[in-house]
């Protein structure tokens, strides 16, 4: 999978789900058209008088998450910017997606703001494979580090091998996680005597 690839599955499902956190800090989710998916950035829009368009104003986070049928989910989480030159864009845009006519018809499509999301976290996730396959993006910022790893202090039990959903533990000194197949699951962490399976982010 690619960063593009990616991008492309969330502009062929289109219609997926993007989350905001609102003025009282509670998350709120909507279904959103994705109209473009190029060059490492995805744009999408919407109506000044949404509150979405509030949020996303406001602080410009957003994560975008949406399931193909081939069972593959991509997450996009960053800041989303407001672009310049609005009526170009949203021209592009509905040249693009023309149903869009029916929504906004004639001058009514100015209402609409264009955005783009190009910098952030991206993953990848194929659930339709077994075990299943996970990626994970960078675009613009550190990559996150998620799920866990197997630190010196294992003795070599094989009992976080023995338990994992996925298969994806593999012997050694120390016995290692097989990232790519990680469910991320924690039960690794919570079988090992020895206390051997740390978060890779450095949390508890
Ligand atoms: S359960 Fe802990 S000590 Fe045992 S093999 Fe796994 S990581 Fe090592
Ligand atoms: S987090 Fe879950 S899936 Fe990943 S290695 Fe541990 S037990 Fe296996």
């Amino acid at each position: 999978m690619t960063i593009q690839g990616c991008l492309e599955i969330l502009r062929q499902v289109k219609d997926a789900a993007f989350a905001t956190v609102d003025e009282h800090g509670a998350p709120q989710v909507r279904i959103i058209d994705v109209m473009l998916a190029e060059e490492g950035a995805l744009y999408f829009c919407t109506a000044r008088g949404k509150d979405f368009y509030r949020q996303l104003t406001a602080s410009g986070r957003v994560a975008v998450t949406a399931l193909n049928q081939d069972w593959q989910m991509v997450r996009f989480a960053g800041q989303a910017r407001k672009l310049p030159q609005p009526k170009e864009w949203i021209d592009r845009i509905f040249a693009a997606n023309p149903s869009m006519n029916d929504v906004y018809p004639g001058e009514s499509r100015y209402i609409l703001e264009p955005f783009c999301l190009d910098n952030g976290q991206l993953e990848f996730f194929d659930l339709g494979k077994s075990p299943i396959v996970r990626e994970s993006f960078a675009l613009g910022e550190a990559p996150a580090a998620k799920g866990f790893a197997i630190t010196g202090g294992c003795v070599g039990c094989g009992l976080c091998a023995a338990g994992c959903p996925q298969q994806c533990i593999r012997p050694g000194s120390p016995y290692e996680i097989v990232q790519e197949h990680c469910l991320h699951c924690g039960l690794c962490q919570e079988t090992c005597p020895a206390g051997a399976v740390v978060r890779r982010d450095g949390q508890k």
